[in-house]
């Protein structure tokens, strides 16, 4: 486009250069604040640090008025208005965390046109005075930030974020862009309903790291597959390690330092000085691995995390997608590891059942494992089946950049070693009373007479020691797939495993169950060879 000084694209130009000290616009950013600026309504999707902020903050700018900016992180307000302050941009906010005599201040510059951004909880919209207030003043644009909260089946639900589907009503000559990291193809089209933007244009980012290496390894000795993993692949690399329980935090990082990688623990049952110190070390220094519950992370930004290990399985794929999505940001390659095992199965399985929330809660957290879960077992590519998660249409081909593209798993019909699992299950389940686990079922069919097998006699059942044709790993691997499946599910705190609605086909044979074979010893870095 060949278009003279003085048009909206070289003004939009040298404001990113003159406020915002940038030398250009960043993937869709251009095109994005022009077609705001134009005074278009827009849906922005793009990962966490793509840069969504400057998409309504120059459109804010550069258009009469003031840019009303919607936004549930109000903890976050404070911290913005400053850093905006700082780089000379006239913005203030309303909330609940203000007195009345700041309020007022606020709202008398806004009255006077003296600001350029205002940032609005969205609990303020249901209030009259709020909307008089804005209808008083000059609105540029209203940018919803963190637009995902408006659908009812996430798990950031706001209710106060349905009220806003009327300020297309009451102000239809006003531009409205709506913006979220966290979308998928069904959130996307709720959010276009629920607030209104029937014309808006959707710019959808690309979900894709392409730099980032996707592996998921079948678990055995977690520590020692982490460390060998380290050794050969990310001697003196910066990286994040995940776990699940500050306990195992603490252990895993006394164990990388005992086995001379430098790593500190970080979860939220340190004191607040120590975290800030371990932090920001991980900031500074080259080549320090912090080991870490999900506490650690938000807003991080350094660029040179090579690698983010999980020991334990995340809870959903978005949760996955964000961890991961902290190795490499500078673009050189990285890799997201994790160690994934039938504990992890049960695990989480019976945190969902005996967590809080009501039965639909239970649901929704049910399937975002489930979606983690095929991700895991899956035996085509990884990205591929990540980018579809987020609506994005994959490479047919694959990514030739994780581990299923590289090393393609063998598959093996397990549908006989799924009757086996089965029939025991079903047997154990007739004695009343007694819960046993995934470890007795395995115990049974290796035919292994453990002191647990004596005690009821299931040395006596006629599916002891029919399922010697397979190793205790390949067992544990067939149940964590079933548990996968859903044609086992986990009960009760001691995960009595018990059948499904599905079971019952297996069990008669009217169904095959593919199964992804498991390697008979855990390889921790199969792939060095194709990078
Ligand atoms: P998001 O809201 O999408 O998570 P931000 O708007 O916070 O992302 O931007 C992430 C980081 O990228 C910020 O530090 C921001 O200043 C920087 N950034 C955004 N756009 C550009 C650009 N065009 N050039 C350089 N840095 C940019
Ligand atoms: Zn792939």
């Amino acid at each position: 486009v060949t278009e003279g000084p003085g048009t909206a694209d070289s003004e939009t130009l040298a404001t990113l250069h003159r406020v915002f000290g940038y030398e250009a616009f960043r993937g869709e950013q251009q095109e994005i604040i022009d077609h705001v600026v134009a005074g278009g309504d827009a849906l922005v999707l793009m990962p966490t640090g793509g840069g969504k902020s400057l998409c309504y903050q120059i459109p804010a700018l550069v258009r009469p008025g003031t840019g009303v900016v919607v936004s549930p992180l109000i903890a976050l307000m404070q911290d913005q208005v400053d850093a905006l302050r700082a780089l000379g941009v006239r913005a203030g906010f309303i909330n609940s965390t203000q007195d009345f005599d700041e309020r007022r201040l606020v709202e008398a510059e806004f009255l006077a046109g003296e600001l350029d951004l205002l940032y609005l909880a969205p609990e303020r919209l249901r209030v009259d005075a709020t909307l008089d207030l804005l209808s008083r003043g000059k609105i540029s644009v209203f940018a919803i930030d963190e637009a995902h909260c408006v659908s009812q089946w996430g798990h950031d639900f706001r209710p106060d974020y349905l009220t806003l589907s009327l300020l297309g009503e009451r102000w239809p000559d006003v531009p409205r862009i709506a913006l979220t990291a966290t979308a998928t193809r069904a959130t996307h089209e709720e959010i276009t309903q629920r607030l209104r933007l029937p014309a808006a244009r959707h710019f959808v980012a690309s979900f894709d790291r392409p730099n980032i290496q996707y592996r998921i390894v079948s678990k055995a000795d977690p520590r020692k597959q982490l460390l060998a993993f380290l050794r050969e692949e990310h001697a003196g690399d910066a990286g994040i390690v995940y776990c699940l329980s500050r306990n195992s935090v603490e252990r895993t990082a006394e164990f990388l330092t005992a086995n001379g990688i430098e790593a500190v623990p970080y979860h939220a049952g340190l004191d607040a000085g120590t975290r800030a110190a371990h932090q920001s070390r991980f900031l500074r220094e080259d080549g320090l691995v912090v080991v870490a519950t999900i506490a650690f992370g938000m807003g991080i930004d350094k660029p040179d995390v090579r690698f983010v290990a999980h020991l334990d399985l995340p809870k959903s794929i978005e949760g996955y997608y964000q961890e991961t999505g902290r190795a490499g940001r500078d673009g050189l390659p990285s890799t997201a590891w994790m160690a994934y095992g039938l504990n992890d199965v049960i695990q989480q399985r019976k945190l969902i059942q005996s967590g809080e929330g009501d039965e639909a809660f239970r649901r929704r957290a049910a399937s975002h494992l489930d979606a983690m879960l095929a991700l895991c077992e899956t035996v085509r590519c990884r990205r591929g089946q990540l980018l579809a998660y987020f609506g994005q249409d994959p490479d047919p081909a694959g990514c030739g950049n994780c581990d299923t593209c590289l090393v393609p798993p063998e598959t093996l019909d397990g549908t006989v070693a799924a009757q086996k699992v089965l029939s025991t299950v079903v047997r154990l389940q007739r004695e009343r009373g007694q819960k046993f686990g995934a470890m007795q079922i395995v115990d049974i069919l290796l035919g292994k007479r453990t002191g647990k097998v004596i005690q009821f006699d299931h040395d006596q059942l006629s599916v002891f020691g029919i399922g010697q044709d397979l190793t205790e790993a390949e067992w544990r691997g067939v149940v964590r797939q079933l548990l996968a499946q859903g044609v086992l599910a986990v009960e009760g705190e001691y995960g009595t495993l018990v059948l499904t609605g599905e079971s019952g086909s297996v069990l008669r044979g009217e169904r095959e169950v593919p199964l992804r074979k498991e390697p008979k010893k855990p390889a921790a870095a199969r792939s060095r060879s194709a990078g």
